[in-house]
């Protein structure tokens, strides 16, 4: 038989699902605000999985998906090994529907986990290291783009230690699968440039897998990233053998793919970055994410506050979009369908069919 598992103030017996937290921050006004998980202890050893959602606090669909799979599709007798659910990692961020946290506005994805003495975010991001992520064999991040015409993907970030994981885990969960390759020239370790000991960086250079999910319409809830959530989650699950059975064959259905090696395809799809404008007003997009959009092709127009189209944005090069952004509110895009210079109009990608 095998041991109770403790993450927080949850103890779970073998079999069993708990919910507690993990001990979080204080408010000043000396209130605790602590990190809700719920751990499901399967009858049968086996492996860890982390179902993580709401790094950022205004992208809810994620916490949707590990209520239904914690609480409905899961249970204790069917499971080998543990999953964990984090439905809410930053509360702080949450309780004011901010994408930071609104008491430093820091991302807890991007912190140093290492510093447990450190700052507000800082703290939370060690809690959640220590009780959780360290712990876990394969983990899901769940994020959302806030536009409803986004497309549904995934980043993948291999490192020397992940790689063979991530691209199972991709294949796996079967949406439009975004690669970025960081690898450092010195040699193996953490994603990122400055190293720094974040969650996934720090899960990285341990060979902990992770794998980003992005859903879309991220402030209310609908059906289709549920079961898009679900199904790819599942999947993930059997892949790593916490789940009996094989996953099913081939990408999702039902919505937009663009194709790679991983999804049924060939060749690898990247990250091109924001697409940017010069002029100010109310943002118009004008192409549909997931389709082809040749360099030079005008993605989004902006009228001015009297009326005026002022700027046609153009596509910087043969690609794709994954999702309209819009203007900055609360430190992230995002807020309302306008932009200000400079400002976020439309993440792109492109797809290399020969790599
Ligand atoms: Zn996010």
């Amino acid at each position: 038989m095998s041991d109770a598992v403790k993450v927080g103030d949850v103890s779970a017996e073998p079999g069993t699902r708990e919910q507690g937290y993990i001990e979080g921050v204080e408010l000043t006004t000396g209130d605790s605000i602590n990190i809700p998980v719920v751990v499901l202890n399967g009858s049968k050893e086996g492996p860890t999985a982390l179902l993580f959602s709401t790094q950022h606090g205004k992208e809810l669909q994620g916490t949707a998906v590990t209520h239904e799979m914690i609480h409905e599709r899961l249970s204790p007798d069917e499971v080998a090994g543990t999953v964990i659910a984090i439905p809410v990692a930053n509360p702080l961020a949450f309780m004011h529907a901010t994408y930071r946290s609104w008491i430093d506005n820091r991302d807890v994805g991007y912190v140093n986990v290492e510093n447990t003495e450190g700052n507000t975010t800082e703290r939370l991001a060690s809690a959640i290291w220590e009780n959780a992520w360290s712990k876990a064999d394969i983990v899901v991040n769940y994020h959302c783009n806030d536009h409803p015409d986004s497309l549904y993907f995934q980043i993948i970030e291999p490192t020397e230690e992940t790689e063979a994981d991530v691209e199972r885990a991709a294949e796996a969960f079967g949406i439009t699968t975004v690669r970025k390759d960081n690898i450092v020239e010195s040699g193996p370790g953490p994603i990122g440039a400055d190293r720094v000991p974040t969650l996934s960086n720090k899960g990285a250079a341990e060979g902990i897998p992770e794998l980003m999910v992005e859903f879309i319409n991220g402030r209310y809830l609908d059906e289709t990233s549920l079961r898009v959530g679900v199904d790819g989650t599942l999947n993930v699950l059997r892949e790593f053998d916490l789940l009996e059975g094989e996953p099913s064959e081939g990408p999702q259905e039902d919505i937009t793919l663009v194709p790679c090696q991983y999804t049924g395809g060939h060749g690898v799809n990247r990250a091109h970055g924001m697409v940017r404008n010069d002029s100010g007003g109310i943002l118009y997009p004008r192409q549909p994410t997931g389709e082809f959009v040749a360099e030079g092709e005008t993605v989004a127009d902006i009228v001015d506050l009297h009326g005026n189209h002022v700027e046609s944005v153009k596509m910087p090069v043969d690609g794709y979009l994954w999702a309209y952004a819009g203007s900055q509110q609360f430190a992230t895009s995002g807020g309302m369908q306008t932009i200000e210079s400079g400002g976020k109009v439309v993440y792109a990608f492109t797809h290399e069919e020969n790599v």
